[in-house]
């Protein structure tokens, strides 16, 4: 199963995301998170993307579609795949499918989570992680029992440096303006498919289990 998750930053593909992989089997393939592990190796790459994401700009695609192009060969990728944060633009998508159609596969799900703006700022303003084990709590709606502590494994929690509301406020302008024309492109392949993001995470994993399953 090839599956793209498609929506604002902070509507929670990254959650269903992790679900789902565990659900079918496939990895999760973040390029927010794989551009964050280059940035805290410090690694080439990681020092050239990190000026774009601070600013909640879009990493170049020359960039961004090398990585990909690499990961998605890798052989946990062959049966299946979740892209989470991929593709971010309409040229990023059809580089996708060239990229796909040369080994002779497809995406199958666009899978769009809609969400309105303010309730993404109060979702990412207030988004935290642990710096240990990844588990991500929210300072108001699902706060960690001991402050700044993840519940899971102690380890230290942390506020992403681009979830300050002025970087939000740009990156969901980037979203409107690069990402949201996805909709159509996608919806013009007849592989999209809407969900309501601010039902409870459980709500929407039984949607989006349902669209997987009709198939
Ligand atoms: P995310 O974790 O998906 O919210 O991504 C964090 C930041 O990484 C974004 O604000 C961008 O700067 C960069 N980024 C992630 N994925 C892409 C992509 N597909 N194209 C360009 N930039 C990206």
């Amino acid at each position: 199963m090839n599956i793209i998750f498609l929506g604002p930053p902070g509507s929670g593909k990254g959650t269903q995301a992790k679900i789902l992989t565990e659900k079918f089997g496939i990895p999760q393939i973040s390029t927010g998170d794989m551009l964050r592990e280059h940035v805290g190796k410090g690694t080439d790459l990681g020092l050239k993307a990190k000026e774009y994401m601070e600013k909640g700009q879009l990493v170049p695609d020359e960039i961004i579609l090398d990585m990909v192009k690499e990961r998605l060969s890798e052989s946990d990728a062959q049966k299946g795949f979740i892209l989470d944060g991929f593709p971010r633009t309409v040229a990023q998508a059809e580089a996708l499918d060239k990229i796909l159609d040369s080994v002779g596969k497809k995406i199958e799900y666009v899978l769009a989570l809609i969400v309105p703006d303010e309730e993404l700022i109060i979702r990412l303003t207030g988004r935290r992680t642990c710096k240990n084990c990844g588990m991500m709590y929210h300072i108001k709606f699902k706060p960690p029992k001991e402050e700044g502590k993840c519940d899971a494994c102690g380890g230290e929690l942390y506020q992403r440096p681009d979830d300050n509301e002025e970087t939000v406020k740009n990156r969901l302008k980037v979203y409107h303006q690069q990402t949201a024309p996805l909709i159509e492109y996608y919806k013009n392949k007849r592989i999209l498919f809407e969900v309501d993001g601010s039902k409870s995470i459980e709500e929407i994993t039984q949607q989006l289990l349902q669209i997987l399953e009709k198939k």
